[in-house]
């Protein structure tokens, strides 16, 4: 007898068979099963999605081998990707596939068969049980004490160096010792900037849990390495599982709590395919976990959500005012610096009465002289890489553009090269100007490396405590692309070889920096005026997150200080910085959007279209946007008209976007959903014709 399933399979994001495929089975097969079945001529990898599947107008075909040794994805996991995959509007087989590692996709039954013998690196039950008894302060105790009491989410409103890190490690102690089964996730925006944090909990629960009880997720493993950790997370063996965005779909059988540390951060949205926010999802995975695992048994433990900031996102803020105020998030708070540290002193430079041109204030760079002298370090860090954003002709017109994009190539000096940051597309540096020939062409404006060099200069006469020469050095993408390079990096900045250090905002997050005293903003002016609603809401996290560096040994906190250099001082966002005041800030911010009915008091989608003519783009959403108007919940929904991307074009691409915005979240999911088959249509329409490909973005964060 056959077994009819329906089986979800990676498929292209706007193709036909959107849907689950419907195969035939020898054997039942529970939902969750991972099986490799014909697609076309080639086979494949699928998931088990239903087993009574509507019927289908296609031949049905069998399905090949299942992955017998593979425990089924368990529901909660099939409904988070189900969530995602509407939520995004996306195909579900797209995000369920997508959510494998790509070793999983690609090695046959037999083969994984093979890998999932070999023996993992098993419990050592009679290894020593080191319970770390750390000294709590008094607000780490309270915000325990009332996680443990209540059921969340959570939201850890906790000062740059309060001792969030130790409540995330703090709360996964006692889960896994109150819990053989549990298992903890604890996510960070970027791990591979966070090498500090992976050494913490392998140092705190390796002894105690075993070399396997701890694994990582994140894009810059290698396949192997990816499928080990997926692997010992999905059998239980791992019990704590840290990793970037990406771990938030990773199987977890035990799942009792999730941490999203620095939640505020904009690297939790994923940028291409199905564009999720990995906090969002975090917190209602939990939801959903916690809604199964009590069908199942009233009794079991829910699964916790914490989101951790200095800086929240200003939804998660809003999501935890008051619950009589209509919020939904129990906001912990923890004020207060470790120890005696105290948070740096804000001073503003007013640039307007520096002469023209200046790079450095004469009290700024007074400031980084006193550190150098005194053996502390200072950082100071500018969002902008490589030498110069533009290379220019002091007698023509000509400037360093790209010529597939629609922008400038940044010139970088190390190896004399003009690169584009949008294609990559690179060349070395013409020897004259490739329009009149004047051998005159000289870099305008700055970037790191021409601040690192700058600096070196104005402090070459001068000697540390020791004798010896003074130290700059760099960080950013340019100075770590080097397997390895960052944490040598950062190595030399925690032994204290570096006096100071340059960086873009690489440097400025969540390193836990023992020297550094003085943390300097060069120019952060141009987020406070930009067209995107939510730039001054980033500047003020980076400048809160850059100026957290500093003073984080008690010994030196007193005199820690953080510079920003600025023409516009009496902007109100550096006042609630100077106060440390975020709650100001936020207040004043969310006051703005009430009034312009902005997130997080309005929803928003974006519809960006790509195609060989801008017109051709723009077309394409005009004509949907024509179509919509029988689309349900049209009249719920503003659609604006189509616009030119801000960088308009990329790779000889033409990119141009539409906001589709609502107050109401259900109504804009209704519509999206319903419109989407507009969308497919309009594509086939000869004003189209050059479109190369279209997307939704739900919850765009940058607009
Ligand atoms: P955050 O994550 O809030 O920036 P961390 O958890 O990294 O803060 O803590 C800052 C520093 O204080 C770290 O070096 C950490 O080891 C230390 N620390 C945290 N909690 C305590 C404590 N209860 N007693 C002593 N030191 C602590
Ligand atoms: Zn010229
Ligand atoms: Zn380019």
């Amino acid at each position: 007898m056959l077994h009819r399933l329906s089986v979800v399979v990676q498929t292209p994001a706007h193709s036909a068979i959107a849907g689950p495929l419907t195969y035939d089975s020898p054997q039942p097969l529970p939902p969750g099963s991972l099986v490799r079945v014909p697609l076309g001529k080639r086979e494949t990898l699928g998931v088990v999605w239903d087993v009574e599947p509507q019927d289908s107008t296609f031949e049905i075909r069998a399905i090949g081998d299942a992955l017998h040794g593979l425990a089924p994805l368990n529901a909660a996991w099939r409904g988070l990707v189900q969530f995602a995959a509407q939520y995004y509007q996306r195909a579900v087989g797209e995000v369920a596939l997508a959510a494998l590692p790509p070793q999983l996709r690609e090695l046959g039954a037999a083969q994984l068969t093979r890998r999932l013998k070999r023996p993992s690196g098993a419990i050592d039950a009679n290894a020593a049980d080191t319970t770390h008894s750390v000294a709590l302060s008094a607000e780490q105790t309270s915000v325990i004490a009332e996680f443990e009491a209540q059921k969340g989410p959570f939201l850890l409103f906790g000062s740059t160096g309060s001792g969030k890190t130790e409540v995330y490690l703090q709360l996964v102690q006692s889960l896994l010792s109150r819990d053989p089964g549990a298992q903890a996730l604890v996510m960070v925006p970027e791990i591979n900037l966070t090498p500090q944090l992976e050494a913490r909990f392998r140092e705190r629960f390796e002894p105690r849990y075993g070399a396997a009880s701890v694994v990582s997720m994140h894009s810059g493993m290698t396949p192997p390495q990816r499928l080990k950790s997926w692997l010992a997370a999905h059998s239980g063996t791992a019990r704590i599982v840290l990793g970037t965005r990406m771990a938030v779909f990773a199987s977890m059988p035990g799942l009792k709590l999730i941490v999203v540390d620095e939640e505020h951060d904009p690297s939790y949205k994923q940028q291409e395919g199905a564009r999720y926010s990995a906090r969002d999802l975090a917190v209602y995975r939990s939801q959903l976990e916690t809604r199964l695992s009590t069908q199942a048994d009233p009794d079991a433990a829910p699964c916790r959500v914490l989101l951790g900031s200095a800086t929240p996102a200003l939804e998660s803020w809003h999501l935890s005012r008051p619950a009589a105020e209509g919020g939904r998030y129990v906001r912990l708070a923890m004020p207060s610096r470790i120890g005696a540290g105290s948070l740096p002193k804000v001073r503003l430079v007013d640039m307007n009465l520096q002469q023209k041109k200046t790079v450095f204030s004469p009290q700024l760079l007074a400031a980084i002289q006193q550190r150098v002298a005194r053996g502390e370090q200072s950082m100071v860090f500018l969002n902008r890489r490589g030498y110069a954003p533009v290379l220019a002709c002091s007698s023509c017109e000509w400037k360093s553009e790209c010529p597939h994009c629609s922008a400038y190539r940044v010139f970088h000096k190390i190896d004399r090269s003009l690169r584009c940051h949008h294609c990559g597309y690179a060349e070395p540096v013409p020897r004259a100007c490739p329009s009149c020939g004047n051998p005159d062409i000289s870099p305008v404006g700055r970037g790191t490396e021409r601040l690192e060099e700058h600096l070196a200069e104005l402090l070459a006469d001068l000697r540390r405590p020791d004798g010896g020469a003074v130290v700059v050095a760099r960080i950013d993408a340019d100075s770590t692309k080097a397997k390895g390079a960052l944490e040598a990096q950062l190595d030399q900045v925690h032994t204290g070889a570096v006096d100071v250090l340059v960086g873009t905002q690489m440097i400025a997050k969540g390193h836990d920096f023992r020297r550094i005293t003085l943390v300097a903003a060069i120019n952060p002016d141009g987020a406070l005026f930009s067209s995107d609603f939510r730039a001054p809401e980033r500047l003020f996290a980076l400048l809160m997150q850059a100026g957290g560096r500093a003073g984080r040994d008690a010994a030196h906190s007193a005199a820690s200080e953080m510079w920003i250099q600025t023409m516009h001082p009496q902007h109100p966002l550096f006042a609630a910085l100077k106060k440390h005041d975020y709650p100001d800030f936020a207040a004043s911010q969310l006051d703005e959007r009430r009034i312009a009915g902005m997130p997080p008091f309005s929803y928003q989608a974006l519809v960006r279209a790509e195609a060989r003519t801008q017109e051709a783009a723009q077309a394409f959403l005009s004509l949907a946007s024509a179509a919509a108007c029988d689309v349900p919940d049209v009249e719920r929904v503003t659609l604006y008209p189509a616009v030119p991307m801000g960088v308009q074009r990329v790779a000889n691409i033409e990119r141009a976007q539409m906001l589709v915005e609502s107050p109401s979240r259900q109504a804009l999911q209704r519509f999206l959903l319903a419109w989407q088959a507009v969308l497919r249509a309009t594509r086939s329409q000869p004003e189209a014709k050059g479109l190369v490909r279209w997307a939704i973005d739900v919850d765009p964060l940058s607009i």
